[in-house]
């Protein structure tokens, strides 16, 4: 599994190998916490970024880098939940956010392919069609200028749609040049496990050393951690797939408001193709969908994949991003509801701006203790409860197609999961993940042992690839 993004180098940072000390602490190398350091630049603050793999090595890395105005369902979604004034304020922070990446690329003179796109929502589906309407409706009550339109610009199948300006980069270039432009010290490969909180400050536990930090920011992308706040219960994990092969740049990007999503764009002299997200927690078989999207790119554009790869991404039960400040000198962000491209630099200057007491506009609208709405309260329940469906009863059924080349053996009362590779070698691991316990079920397009709850990753080996969990699976084999 490679994203197209990952061709390009990077600096390679050191481990951490030693107890330091540092004034802020951020968790995760991603865009939001590269980007969070990078805005703490001029604070006079001491700033240390750790990262679990290499920074850009999760979500931030396979996305399909559409930096979007217009969102698919988002504005039709905020309107009904909260309607016009906060949804013009979510409007008005991604323009703002849209302004600080241009403002970045220009002063740090950032090569990140950045172009203008026409940008399209559209439909295939004769009752979603009053759903655009309705966009439509919203944006020509503000100052962002759409139209509307019957097809998209190119053979893939649409009935309607609404075209209106959009953005695209490569974000692995735009993370490592800002990256290269931040003062704090970055460290890779150096995973926090735990944390405490000891006389005003933070004790953080990296696997052999301790950071004492005053200001603790998790950019994490899914907390590992259950309290303070929560955090598990507020937010779904979505599994969403891409695709990329060689075709002409088209120069638009589109996102269908459909259910699967589909979503297109061009970089350079290739076609990314993206969509059938769906709740991690309520589907077990991955390679059905490669297949579908594979079948998507013949159908629509005759071609084969070169790349093709799958991450995850988090939702909030009211279409908000969590952004803000969670307990004492404590921070997160999270909950992008796949929209990250913006809201990650926008949340990393409102982090910023929070550590620093400056007054930001947009702070108020992702606080972490905005006040619940009836659709939160609604998915916060049907969540919870396909989470526990999987985390309590075992769950998976035993189906012969999903368990391709691998299987669920009891060894003295523990369920472990088999794979058994090319050569005939079997890799043993136990088949809970230690995160929250989930079972963990395989995935026979990634060959890797997943987490449908929360969505961590392991190889078949038990080792770690992506968190929440931020520990190997007990590993033995034969
Ligand atoms: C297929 C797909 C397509 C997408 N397309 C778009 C798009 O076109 N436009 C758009 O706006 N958004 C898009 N998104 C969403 C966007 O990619 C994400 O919201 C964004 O990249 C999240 O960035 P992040 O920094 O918060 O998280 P990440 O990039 O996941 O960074 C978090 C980092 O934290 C590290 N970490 C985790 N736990 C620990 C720990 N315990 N210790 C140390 N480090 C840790 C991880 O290794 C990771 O590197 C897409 C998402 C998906 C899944």
């Amino acid at each position: 599994m490679r994203s197209i993004w990952e061709n390009v180098s990077k600096e390679k940072y050191q481990t951490l190998e030693k107890n330091i000390e540092t004034d802020v602490l951020i968790v995760g190398g991603g865009l939001s916490g590269i980007l969070t350091a990078y805005y703490l630049n001029n604070s006079n603050l001491k700033v240390t970024l750790v990262e679990m793999k290499e920074i850009g090595s999760g979500s931030s890395g396979y996305t399909t880098g559409k930096i979007n105005i217009m969102q698919g369902n988002t504005y039709y979604d905020l309107l009904n939940n909260f309607g016009f004034n906060k949804t013009l304020k979510y409007l008005n922070s991604q323009l703002y956010g849209l302004n600080l990446i241009r403002e970045n690329i220009k002063i740090n003179n950032i090569n990140c392919d950045f172009e203008k796109t026409d940008s399209y929502v559209f439909t295939n589906n004769h009752n979603n069609i009053n759903k655009i309407k309705k966009l439509k409706e919203f944006f020509d009550k503000t100052n962002y200028k759409t139209e509307i339109v019957k097809k998209l610009p190119s053979n893939y199948s649409s009935i309607y749609g609404i075209k209106g300006d959009g953005y695209v980069f490569h974000p692995l270039k735009y993370l490592y040049n800002i990256a290269n432009n931040c003062k704090a010290t970055i460290y890779e490969n150096t995973t926090v496990k735990n944390f405490i909180k000891e006389d005003g400050n933070y004790i953080v536990y990296t696997e052999n050393y301790k950071i004492k930090t005053k200001y603790l920011v998790f950019a994490s992308n899914y907390p590992f951690f259950i309290t303070p706040g929560l955090m598990p219960f507020k937010l779904s994990t979505y599994k969403s797939y891409a695709l990329s092969t060689k075709c002409n740049n088209m120069h638009f990007d589109a996102i269908s408001i459909d259910e699967p999503v589909k979503s297109i764009r061009f970089w350079e002299n290739n076609l990314i193709l993206g969509g059938y997200s769906h709740k991690t927690a309520i589907k077990l078989n991955y390679k059905k969908d490669y297949i579908k999207l594979k079948k998507d790119l013949h159908d629509n554009f005759k071609l084969k994949s070169e790349y093709s790869w799958s991450t995850t991404d988090i939702k909030t039960n009211d279409f908000l991003p969590y952004i803000g400040s969670l307990h004492d000198n404590m921070y997160i962000i999270t909950g992008f509801n796949k929209w990250g491209m913006i809201n990650s630099t926008l949340a990393g200057k409102i982090i910023s701006d929070l550590i620093k007491g400056k007054d930001n506009d947009y702070a108020s609208l992702f606080s972490l203790h905005r006040a619940l709405s009836k659709e939160k309260i609604k998915s916060f329940v049907t969540d919870s409860y396909l989470i526990t469906k999987r985390y309590i009863s075992g769950k998976i059924k035993r189906n012969m197609d999903f368990y391709n080349k691998s299987e669920i053996v009891k060894i003295n009362g523990i369920n472990y999961g088999v794979y058994t590779d090319e050569e005939g070698k079997k890799h043993y691991v136990k088949n809970n993940c230690p995160h929250m316990g989930c079972t963990l079920i395989f995935n026979n397009n990634d060959l890797t042992w997943d987490c449908p709850c929360h969505a961590s990753k392991f190889d078949i080996d038990g080792n770690l690839l992506k968190g929440p969990s931020k520990d190997d699976i007990k590993k033995e084999s034969n």
